[in-house]
Order: C-alpha cells, then sequence, then structure tokens
C-alpha cells in the first residue's frame, strides 16, 4: 500500500499514456486497487483460516475445510482499467497464496508492466508475479501453458474462445465478460439527481466500463424532462484529448468504428441523436456525447456492448415493461434504478438479471472493495473482488479426523442386521430437531434390540 501510495502519480501518467483517460480517471485506478489491498489485509486472513464444521451424527470425529492456494494463476485482462483490473487478480492470488502470470491486453502492456516492477519494489520474490506481454495468441499460449487458473476479462467473444481453449486441459476459468446495463429511471425519481448520474454513469472513461450505463429505461411521464436534462448535461462537457476534460477519447481506432457503426445504423433506422452523433473531427479518436431517441430494442445501440459515450433512451409505462425492457438481454452483469423509494427500488433490482444492482447511484459498486464483482448470462460467471472473489483463488481440502480410538466403526463390513437397526435409527434422529432427535436415537435402537432380542 505504501509502495502504491508513493508511486500513484506514476501510475496515472502511465494509465494515461495509454489510454488518453482524463487524470481523475486515471489516479482514480490507484485508489480502488489500495483500498482493495486494505480490504484484504483486514478480512483475508480470517477468511482462508481453516474453517471447523460440524461432524453431524458422529461427534467423535473432527472436521475442517482448509483453503488451498491453487499454484499459478494466468490472468489475462483488457485495456479499459489496465491498472485495476489486473491489480484486482494480482492482489487477491497473492493473499491466497498463488504466484502470478499476468498477459494484459496489447494496447496497455505498459501498466502491468509496472505492476510487476511494484511488487518487486513492494519486496516480493522477482518470480511471485510474472508479466508476459503479446496479443491473443500469447493469452492463448498461456492458458495453454500448465498454469492451475484462469481469470479471463474481455469480451464475451474471446471468452467463449477461453473457455474452449481451457475445456482441454479443464483448467478452472473465471469469465468476466462484456455487458449492457440498463439504467432503469422510475416515475418517482429525483431528477436532480437521475440525470447527472446516469450521465456519469455512461460516459466514465468514454464509456468504456463493463459497468458503464449502456441503456436507458426512463418512466413516460419523465422521460421528456429527463431527455431535455440529460442532453442539455451533455453538450455542456468538456470534451477533447487534453488534461481538463470530462470526456476523453476512445482507447483505439478500431473501438471508435464499433460506436460509430452502432449510432449510423440507428440513425437509419430512425433513431435521433439529439446531441453528438459523430467523432469530435474526421478521423478523430474522441467520439462526442451522444443522447439518442426513437431506439428500438432491435437496434445494436440497445442490444449489443457499444463501449462508448453513447445514451440511448427508452421510455416505459409501468415498473412489469422497465423489469421487461431491461432484462431483454443476453448479457448480465450490472444494472442501477432511480426512484425516490428505495423499497421500490430494491424491488425492482430483484427482478433484473444481473449480478450487481446500485439504486440511485452508479460505478461506485466498483469502488466498495467487498463487494464482488462478475456477471450472469453471457457476463460470464466467477467473481473478482469481495471475499468471493478471493473464494476463487483458493480450492478447499476437506478434511476429516477420527478421535473415537475404536478398532471399527459400527457400519464397516461384515453386514448384518446390527448395521440395518443403526441406519433407520440414525435416520429417525436425523428428520427431528434438537433433544427430540436424539431421544428418537436412543428408542429407535432400544426397540429393535428388543424385537430382535438382542
Ligand atoms: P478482448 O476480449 O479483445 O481482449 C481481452 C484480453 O484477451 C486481451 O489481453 C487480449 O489480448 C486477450 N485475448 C484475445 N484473444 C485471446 C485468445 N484467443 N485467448 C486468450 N486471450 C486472448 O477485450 P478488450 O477489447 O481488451 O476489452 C473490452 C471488453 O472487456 C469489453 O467487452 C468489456 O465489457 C470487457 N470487460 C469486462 C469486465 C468485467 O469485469 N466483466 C471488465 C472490463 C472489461
Amino acid at each position: 500500500m505504501r509502495v502504491l501510495g508513493r508511486r500513484a502519480d506514476d501510475v496515472a501518467d502511465v494509465v494515461r499514456s495509454e489510454t488518453g483517460k482524463p487524470a481523475a480517471e486515471a489516479l482514480t485506478e490507484v485508489v480502488v486497487s489500495v483500498d482493495l489491498l486494505r480490504f484484504y489485509a483486514k478480512k483475508g486472513p480470517g477468511h482462508l483460516r481453516p474453517r471447523r464444521v460440524g461432524s453431524g451424527w458422529m461427534p467423535w470425529k473432527k472436521a475442517w475445510v482448509e483453503r488451498v492456494p491453487h499454484g499459478v494463476v494466468g490472468a489475462i485482462t483488457p485495456w479499459n482499467y489496465p491498472f485495476i483490473i489486473p491489480m484486482d487478480t494480482v492482489v487477491a492470488a497473492l493473499f491466497a497464496g498463488n504466484a502470478v502470470v499476468l498477459k494484459p491486453s496489447e494496447l496497455t502492456p505498459l501498466s502491468a508492466l509496472l505492476i510487476g516492477e511494484l511488487c518487486t519494489e513492494a519486496g516480493l520474490p522477482s518470480d511471485l508475479v510474472r508479466v508476459v506481454t503479446g496479443d491473443g495468441s500469447t493469452g492463448e499460449a498461456l492458458i495453454r501453458s500448465g498454469v492451475d487458473r484462469i481469470v479471463f476479462t474481455g469480451s464475451t467473444a474471446t471468452g467463449r474462445r477461453v473457455m474452449a481453449a481451457a475445456a482441454e486441459t479443464l483448467t478452472p476459468v473465471t469469465l468476466e465478460l462484456g455487458g449492457k446495463d440498463p439504467a432503469i429511471v422510475l416515475d418517482d425519481a429525483d431528477l436532480d439527481r437521475a440525470v447527472p448520474g446516469v450521465v456519469f454513469g455512461a460516459l466514465f472513461n468514454a464509456g468504456q466500463t463493463c459497468l458503464s450505463v449502456e441503456r436507458v429505461l426512463v418512466a413516460r411521464s419523465r422521460y421528456d424532462e429527463f431527455v431535455r436534462r440529460a442532453t442539455e448535461l451533455l453538450a455542456s462537457l468538456r470534451v477533447g484529448t487534453g488534461v481538463d476534460v470530462d470526456v476523453g477519447p476512445l482507447v483505439s481506432r478500431a473501438q471508435v468504428d464499433v460506436v460509430e457503426r452502432h449510432v449510423t445504423q440507428a440513425v437509419a433506422g430512425g433513431a435521433r441523436a439529439l446531441v453528438g452523433g459523430g467523432r469530435q473531427a474526421p478521423g478523430s479518436s474522441v467520439f462526442l456525447p451522444t443522447l439518442l431517441v426513437h431506439v428500438k430494442p432491435s437496434m445494436d445501440v440497445v442490444s449489443a456492448e457499444s463501449f462508448g459515450p453513447l445514451l440511448p433512451v427508452l421510455p416505459f409505462d409501468d415498473d412489469d415493461e422497465a423489469v421487461g425492457l431491461a432484462n431483454e438481454s443476453r448479457y448480465g452483469l450490472f444494472a442501477s434504478v432511480w426512484t425516490r423509494d428505495s423499497t421500490r427500488g430494491i424491488r425492482v433490482a430483484r427482478r433484473l438479471h444481473a449480478s450487481g444492482v446500485s439504486i440511485n447511484d452508479v460505478l461506485s459498486h466498483y469502488a466498495v472493495a467487498g463487494l464482488p464483482m462478475g456477471g450472469v448470462g453471457e457476463s460470464g460467471f466467477g467473481r473478482r473482488r469481495g471475499l468471493e472473489g478471493l473464494d476463487e483463488m483458493a480450492r478447499t481440502r476437506s478434511m476429516l479426523v477420527d478421535r473415537g480410538g475404536r478398532r471399527r466403526e459400527p457400519w464397516w463390513f461384515p453386514y448384518g442386521a446390527g448395521q440395518i437397526r443403526l441406519i433407520r435409527a440414525v435416520l429417525e434422529w436425523r428428520v427431528r430437531r434438537g433433544p427430540a432427535g436424539l431421544l428418537a436415537f436412543a428408542r429407535s435402537m432400544a426397540r429393535r434390540r428388543e424385537r430382535h432380542g438382542a
């Protein structure tokens, strides 16, 4: 933590140089990682300690569960958060006693190499965290290299290839994949908070966040006001490649092409961009924050991951319709619900096909180290961060020690009437609660002994 505190600006500079994101966003990557370290330092050791479990109807035995590191964890990471995402896995893997081989995105190798450097600076043995750079073929080679677990974060398409490669050696995988997160603005929402919140959720890191708001569903009675206010806000943001901007460039030309394609397709299908709608200048990697109305669920901008600064806004008539629209997605990562009534918000949240939901908030999820990250459906499976993320980094070994001191157990060979009597008595015991069970056991044994004249 001390090393990170000292080198925070260096990290932010490298992240900025590789992604072009605003300085505040680059520095956020360091803060969030430091907080995860704090969380694991506090909760990790207790969580990973061997856990006694009751030995049920065999009280003369002792049973417990131990955590064992996998060995070497292979982490394959994307470019959008080139420091936090690798750190999530490196930190959890090391806490649980593993070594790590990290394969970062080919677009952001320097941030990952810096992680290796920081680990050495923190006094870790130099071969505990190894960084290998390269493209997808290096990722594939890592999966086939004999590592003991793979943690992959990236697109759903690549996730499928990763899982297929891991299947060849039955290497366990965690897949953290894409999303199309909805923000649901209910009819009682406080728009003073919902508008800037949803806009922030959609445009942080220029929309290149797995938890980004990618679809905005607004109660019809508030739709016009929401659209008007959000349009004004988007138009007021500073956009560009400088230090003092709110929304920076996209990471690559390929990413701009995807976003442009989604907008062009939507407009051709009848959608209207009330603000933005294209690049800042021809050939620029800055895509203007864009608010789209008259969009349809069939359009890519509503159904496929855009990973750009877009807000497609759709109206709904009641909560049921909002839930239906939100769940009309093959993804299931995150969602947000905006309402003055948090009980109603929680009720709606529990109906959503998403593994994390914020009420009247957005993106802060990631800054709470105790909350696990992960998805359902085509957003993947397994968890990063939180104690659940630590669980993924260790397998369990269950242990049992017999302390009875007898020469044999009564159910061992050879079978006879005694075993059946015992098993029936245990059954009578286990179907009841508390002392009544023990009494039933004793009665059953006595009854059957009488019946068999034993
Ligand atoms: P990507 O799938 O193109 O690449 C991710 C990583 O996989 C890179 O390191 C890449 O080199 C590597 N890779 C590519 N082909 C591979 C193969 N065949 N075998 C092994 N590794 C291979 O993703 P990206 O464009 O770098 O990142 C953006 C995507 O990541 C988005 O879809 C976004 O939603 C997702 N993402 C998800 C989360 C999450 O927590 N769920 C977080 C961040 C990003």
